[in-house]
């Protein structure tokens, strides 16, 4: 047919060949367990992650069999997301901070065929040595050679690459075929999992390379602080390479001198994470000033970053936030909040607050925001929906869960669970969770807008807000608060402050004081386990 283009499957392995072809000079650095810096090439990945795929083959690998990854960031789980797909596999990322039960019921539901662990982690998995029925080999790396385990058939990675040759051919050839496996955190029930295809991950590394979007080049150098094992850290493993970027890997070094000390001295020009690092970083960089002047954005994502502290970031260490949000679901990027022309003759107060919603779409994902009939809802900055979206990085249902009808709609959009509303020029700003959700006398609250504030004033740095049951209202809203070391304030103090802003109806019964707000975990606030303990009676 005339017109049409020719078939060129978008798989993973054609961002490596990219990588090698054009940056095999790029590099890819690693801070090992024991604190020294491991460097080598694109170049150089490449040759190893041939080696390991052929050595997958040969170990009996067959197209679609999963393959767990029990790892912090480092160049081995880096090769290994090339490696598996690039074998025909699937790469299965396993949450190393799981609860050993929900751990055991992932690997066994996904039926991981071999695991492949970072040696810091052994003991973690050794504990599950008698619950991995479908395991036929563990391999570890960062371990020494002789090291041994009571897990099934323990293999060392660097016997498999060393005996290993580069005479490979990548055996994905349908765009269409699984590439990567993820479960979402479940915060109810038993975890799902959600199973990328290569074309979409291959799109999804377009779209997060968009200059409206993380505009990812050659000049980067790129620090993913989210976890390879939460939603592929973003997909950064696949639009660094993709854009030449060089990569920086922290291993299991995240608290926050660590990763200050590493963005100077790596000279990092994107680091990734959720809000509970870059506090953790701001605090730091407070007491022990450095110079990461270095990065060009500092991306934010997974919840929501506070408003106050991205203020904060920018006037006091001028540093440029970019707020993003996603979902596992998405592979997992939907929409960047970076200010355009229209926002130029804005104040410095009001572009922070254009930066604190979660903003456009990337090209690839549509949004629309509908009411509990389904039907569609205006874009005026103060219409509240549930959040929908499709596009081709966003999946069509859950691994082995047929059919997930709660989770779509009839006509094919995926149903977020996210309540949103959208401004007239296209930015979202998500103002709950459906279940997290006030609603006191037949008005909503938003607990994320009450949190948002109480964390921006000075004397606060977390909040967590839910909702608790009330005879006369059904539901009202408590915070639960955490202060900033050494300060000093109550309950009153912080009412009055919010009274500023919200409504009466809006203001917290009850404001208590913790030591911490409860987190899951990829770092979240977890407000299951603070309505439980309000439940228990803890937050009284
Ligand atoms: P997960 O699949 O674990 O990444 O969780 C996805 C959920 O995290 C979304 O549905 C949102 O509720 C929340 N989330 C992610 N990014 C943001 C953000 N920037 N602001 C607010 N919530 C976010």
């Amino acid at each position: 047919m005339q017109g049409l283009m020719m078939d060129y499957q978008l798989t993973v392995d054609r961002i490596l060949e990219h990588a090698n072809r054009f940056f095999a000079h790029k590099q890819v650095i690693t801070k090992q367990p024991d604190g020294s810096i491991h460097r080598y090439t694109y170049g150089d990945m490449y040759r190893r992650v041939k080696r390991m795929a052929k050595a997958l083959v040969q170990l009996g690998v067959q197209p679609g069999d999963r393959i767990g990854t029990f790892s912090w960031n480092n160049y081995q789980h880096l090769e290994l997301y090339y490696a598996i797909p690039g074998a025909g596999a699937v790469c299965h990322t396993l949450n190393i901070r799981l609860h050993p039960d929900q751990l055991a019921y992932i690997i066994n539901h996904a039926e991981d065929k071999l695991i492949f662990v970072d040696g810091t982690l052994l003991p973690a998995l050794e504990r599950l040595a008698d619950q991995l029925p479908t395991v036929e080999h563990v391999v570890v790396f960062n371990a020494p050679r002789e090291v041994q385990s009571k897990l099934p058939g323990l293999l060392h990675y660097e016997d498999l690459v060393a005996q290993s040759d580069e005479d490979f051919t990548w055996r994905c050839t349908d765009e269409r075929q699984a590439s990567v496996l993820c479960y979402t955190s479940g915060t109810t029930g038993n975890p799902k999992g959600v199973l990328y295809d290569h074309r979409a991950l291959f799109l999804h590394a377009y779209g997060e390379c968009q200059a409206n979007a993380l505009g990812l080049c050659e000049l980067d150098t790129v620090l993913p602080v989210v976890p390879q094992f939460h939603v592929m850290a973003w997909g950064l493993p696949f639009g660094c390479p993709m854009a030449g970027a060089n990569m920086v890997m922290p291993g299991p070094h995240l608290n926050p001198a660590a990763l200050a000390q590493l963005i100077e001295d790596e000279r990092v020009t994107v680091a990734a994470g959720v809000p509970s690092i870059w506090n953790g970083l701001y605090q730091e960089l407070r007491s022990k000033p450095r110079d990461i002047s270095c990065i060009r954005a500092l991306v934010v994502g997974g919840s929501a970053m506070p408003r106050g502290l991205i203020e904060a970031y920018e006037r006091d260490l001028h540093v440029n936030v970019m707020h993003a949000w996603g979902m596992t679901e998405m592979s997992p990027l939907g929409t960047v909040s970076i200010p355009h022309t229209q926002h130029q003759q804005l104040s410095q107060q009001e572009i922070w607050d254009i930066k604190a919603l979660q903003g456009y779409a990337l090209a690839g994902v549509e949004l629309r925001i509908v009411n509990d009939a389904g039907e569609e809802l205006p874009w005026d900055g103060t219409t509240m929906g549930e959040l929908q979206v499709r596009g081709p990085w966003i999946t069509k249902g859950y691994y082995k869960v047929e059919p997930a009808p709660e989770s779509f709609t009839a006509d094919g959009w995926f149903r977020t669970g996210d309540v949103a509303t959208i401004t007239g020029d296209g930015y979202m700003c998500i103002t709950d969770r459906t279940k997290d959700l006030i609603k006191s006398g037949g008005e909503w609250i938003s607990s994320v807008a009450l949190e948002n504030k109480l964390m921006a004033h000075p004397k606060v740095v977390e909040a967590a807000v839910i909702a608790i049951p009330n005879q006369q209202w059904g539901e009202r809203p408590l915070a639960a608060v955490v202060l900033a070391p050494n300060a000093s304030a109550n309950e009153e103090e912080l009412i009055g402050y919010l009274a500023e802003s919200f409504a009466k109806f809006e203001l917290p019964d009850k404001i208590v004081f913790v030591a911490e707000v409860p987190k899951t975990s990829v770092g979240k606030f977890d407000k299951k386990v603070v309505r439980q303990r309000f439940a228990e009676g803890q937050l009284l």
